[in-house]
């Protein structure tokens, strides 16, 4: 523990948590050190080599098995980023190899502390990186949790975690010893990263907001469409990046679908996991001035609305009431930006076309998913969409095999899968002129520019 400390605050109650400690410049340099002295021998192991340590940590992460501790046992710790052999001829060889980067700081926001962990330190591993993690000052405690974990398990300074105030990370963006940011968190924060980073070209993986719609056609069946959105959208009180923000919901069926989601989410009960407390205040304010204004403005809501509903009275915590409002101006906040908490907007369209201009008519484009069940129309539809992810038929599950990356302002880069490791490594191109008897040419490079 470092000299300054501070408390967490428990979003249910408001109480304060454990003492966490406040990471100093001198601690970050440190870090920084150790983890460029672990990258030499660390980037020198053998795949096999690294994945008998990443398969080791997963099992001493054993309390919180889930798919993310799978997919640094059994995923990402057998891949690789293989050398592609260009050219092989009589003349010539050109080889493209992926080296690892060197130390990347993985920066992560509060919404999921522990799968967001590991999703940084995965990659960074198998591909011979080193990492420093620093979590959001809102939630240090189980990334902290799994840095001693890892100290206990591979060499010293290939994993390390930090927490600290709002400080930490822009030290972080302007170290020089730190060759990659790898953030996950909101769009404003992530152009300030790449900012900073430019100043040492530093590579950047930027994971941001989005403002995810869902487009439902009119063959889909009602109640079942009515029960996916719901989930996908109000899963974690809305707080999740690739969360249901719009819905779109085909005029025709509109009405029964309105009944069933109403009924679906006026079931919700406080505490649990589709009524969660917001996890900060801070949060807790941008979401209430997005509900507020939508009141101001006099929008219908089918569920929540009027001050008095608004809010769980009786409870300490951050709670905010799931609210659905009805068809506002495509121009209101509530559809234009990302609320990131229980509170969304249904809105109705009559053609295909139009729903997607509308879908993609915004800066963002993290993810979407279309509910359709004609084939043909589904994947036209998702094929128009401007984001990095389409789900059709369902949301809200990564494949660990599969790249999450994201257009436009939701970010730069990826992770997971195969690919996902590609923005770990810097690339270097060979290429070697074979030995051939003289006056054959080889020896001249004949041909280079041909
Ligand atoms: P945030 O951008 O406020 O903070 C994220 C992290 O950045 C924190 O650790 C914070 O301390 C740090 N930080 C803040 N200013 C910094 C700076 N100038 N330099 C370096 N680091 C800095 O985001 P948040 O409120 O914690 O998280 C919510 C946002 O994250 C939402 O917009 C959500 O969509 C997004 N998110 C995106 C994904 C994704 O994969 N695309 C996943 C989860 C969350």
């Amino acid at each position: 523990m470092g000299a300054k400390t501070y408390y967490g605050i428990d979003p249910s109650t408001g109480k304060d948590l454990w003492e966490a400690p406040i990471a100093t410049e001198e601690d970050l340099s440190n870090a920084v050190a150790a983890a460029n002295d672990a990258f030499k021998e660390w980037s020198a192991l053998q795949q096999q080599e690294r994945s008998r340590f990443m398969k080791d940590f997963a099992d001493h992460l054993e309390k919180h098995k889930d798919a993310l501790t799978e997919l640094l046992s059994k995923e990402s710790a057998d891949w690789s980023v293989p050398d592609i052999v260009q050219k092989d001829t009589e003349d010539v060889k050109i080889v493209v190899q992926h080296t690892p980067i060197g130390v990347v700081a993985g920066i992560m926001p509060w919404n999921y502390p522990f799968q967001l962990a590991i999703l940084k330190m995965a990659p960074a591993l198998a591909t011979g990186c080193t990492i420093i993690v620093k979590p959001s000052p809102f939630t240090p405690y189980t990334a902290l949790k799994i840095g001693e974990i890892a100290a206990e398990i591979l060499p010293p300074g290939v994993v390390q975690v930090l927490g600290g105030d709002d400080n930490l990370g822009p030290w972080m963006t302007k170290h020089p010893g730190i060759h990659k940011i790898s953030f996950t968190g909101s769009t404003a924060t992530g152009k300030k990263i790449m900012a900073a980073a430019s100043e040492t070209l530093k590579r950047v993986n930027l994971e941001l907001g989005g403002n995810d719609a869902a487009v439902v056609t009119e063959d889909f069946d009602i109640a079942e469409a009515a029960q996916l959105v719901a989930t996908a959208t109000f899963a974690h009180s809305g707080q999740i990046c690739m969360a249901t923000k719009r819905i779109y919901v085909h005029e025709s069926i509109y009405d029964e679908f309105m009944k069933h989601l109403v009924a679906i989410v006026k079931s919700y009960k406080p505490g649990e996991g589709f009524y969660s407390p917001i996890q900060n205040k801070l949060q807790f304010e941008k979401v209430k001035s997005i509900y507020d204004d939508c009141e101001e403005r006099g929008f219908n809501f089918a569920v929540g609305g009027g001050s008095k509903v608004s809010m769980h009275e009786n409870r300490p915590g951050y709670f905010i009431a799931p609210a659905i409002v009805t068809n506002p101006p495509e121009s209101s906040r509530i559809v234009q930006e990302e609320p990131f908490g229980p509170i969304v907007p249904v809105l109705t369209w009559r053609d295909d076309k139009e729903v997607v201009e509308r879908v993609n008519d915004t800066p963002t484009g993290l993810g979407a998913i279309v509910y359709c069940r004609d084939e043909k129309r589904a994947w036209r539809i998702s094929e128009s969409l401007q984001t990095g992810s389409a789900w059709v038929n369902g949301g809200l599950k990564l494949d660990p095999v599969a790249l999450f990356g994201a257009h436009k302002q939701s970010g730069i880069g990826g992770e997971l899968g195969p690919l996902g490791l590609k923005y770990y490594t810097n690339t270097r191109t060979i290429t070697y002129w074979k030995d051939k008897p003289e006056g054959t040419g080889a020896k001249s490079n004949k041909g280079l520019f041909a």
